[in-house]
């Protein structure tokens, strides 16, 4: 595991809180524009609030980014879906 973290251009630090709560966020995701927001959405999401809100976003076909530098704790959030095999490294 590679412990450096380098900067990429057009790759942005996360350094607030979540949009949805004061919990550092884990996740990136974008929500796809509809008639009423006509341009896609970023939000970024705590692993509580993604987790609990999960299927709702998968149903608005959202799209959802894991963050760069999430803790393994955090990670273990992406483990339990049924559709993705374990990684090969
Ligand atoms: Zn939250």
């Amino acid at each position: 595991m590679d412990t450096s973290f380098p900067r990429q251009p057009g790759q942005e630090s996360v350094t607030g809180p979540a949009c949805c709560c004061p919990a550092t966020p884990v996740v990136r995701v974008v929500m796809p524009p509809t008639p009423t927001r006509p341009h896609p959405t970023d939000l970024l999401l705590c692993g509580h609030h993604y987790r609990v809100s999960r299927q709702k976003l998968a149903a608005l076909n959202a799209t959802v980014q894991k963050l760069p530098g999430v803790s393994g704790n955090a990670v273990a959030l992406f483990e339990d879906e049924p559709s993705s095999p374990a990684p090969v490294s």
